[in-house]
């Protein structure tokens, strides 16, 4: 059985081809994080060398090995905490893949982060998209698929993962990890219809008390003098050269917030992502236009795709920070 949530064109489209010994020998899963790739590409890699009748079983010695993370023919090749994942990684991968399956019938390599390929590496790897090795199975997950080569992209068969329905979401969280209703319908909302993301926060309650330090922190800068918000500004740059996920996390956060004042502004206040905040997003949105804060919104998804791009990060946050508008609290402190 597929362990994923969701996602059922996709497991569709792969029960069919695995039917007719018709998977594409490289795919590319594409969406948000946390939004079910990686469990996905496990489900995968256990279909492909499951003992059971029907594949994957989830119960056999080979889904157990490959669901622990223990099955030496399925590889994991991320960013483990650098920059960019680097040619001698996809070398390495290379050379086993030219080995026989170890243990299983199939070596699956699943590249997490493969928008963050760099050149050399995605033009290394096109060697391998080309002429596979017989047994093996490429799978790559990305966030933004603008950031990969053309040429990737082409030589795999894509599949998109969107964000899951919130109530898709909620009664996963009840029903399958056990979690009170209404925690649930909460969790759920704030998830944005990202499944990994409202289970770990379920379960780390610290993921949920970082997240409301973020949002307290973005909010003071709509009253914060100049200073202030150029030196939030150096400080989220400099985490940016360390750990661009977690400043894109931010902003997101932060549009997440942007775009509630604009549907509660627009009388859709029943449907804000930030429902535990809601008090205080009233309150806010009554200090603001309609037209202050759709600028805004576009301010911030402006900056974001300036930062895929790779644009020099400290520059598009100070340029940002300038473009907040003056809200209430603001005409009230000074
Ligand atoms: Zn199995």
């Amino acid at each position: 059985m597929w362990q994923v949530m969701g996602h059922e064109k996709a497991v569709a489209l792969l029960e069919k081809s695995l039917r007719g010994g018709k998977l594409s020998h490289a795919y590319l899963f594409v969406g948000p994080p946390h939004v079910g790739k990686m469990t996905l590409a496990m489900n995968l890699a256990q279909a492909l060398n499951c003992q059971g009748e029907e594949r994957p079983c989830g119960e056999c010695p080979q889904c157990r090995r490959i669901a622990e993370r223990k099955h030496a023919d399925v590889q994991v090749i991320g960013l483990d905490g650098r920059m960019e994942i680097g040619i001698d990684q996809i070398r390495e991968m290379q050379h086993a893949a030219s080995l026989k399956p170890f243990e299983g019938r199939n070596r699956v390599f699943i590249i997490d982060g493969a928008d963050h390929l760099s050149h050399e590496a995605a033009n290394c790897l096109l060697k391998t998209l080309e002429e596979p090795p017989p047994n093996v199975q490429l799978i790559l997950l990305a966030v933004n698929e603008r950031l990969l080569l053309p040429t990737v992209v082409s030589r795999c068969q894509k599949l998109e993962l969107g964000p899951l329905p919130t109530p898709v979401i909620e009664q996963a969280l009840s029903h399958r990890w056990g979690v009170p209703v209404e925690q649930a319908r909460v969790v759920a909302r704030l998830s944005c219809g990202c499944l990994g993301w409202a289970v770990a926060a379920f379960a780390d309650e610290g993921l949920l008390s970082e997240r409301a330090e973020r949002l307290t922190a973005l909010r003071h800068l709509a009253v914060a003098g100049r200073e202030e918000r150029f030196a939030y500004a150096a400080q989220l740059a400099n985490q940016f050269s360390r750990d661009r996920e977690s400043v894109q996390e931010v902003l997101s956060l932060w549009l997440g917030w942007w775009r509630d004042l604009m549907l509660i502004k627009g009388g859709c206040g029943n449907s804000i992502t930030n429902v535990d905040q809601e008090a205080k997003l009233y309150d806010e949105a009554e200090g603001y236009r309609l037209g202050e804060i759709k600028g805004f919104a576009e301010s911030l998804q402006r900056a974001m795709e300036q930062l895929d791009q790779n644009a020099n990060p400290r520059l598009v946050l100070e340029v940002l920070m300038l473009a907040i508008p003056k809200g209430k609290e603001e005409a009230k402190t000074f």
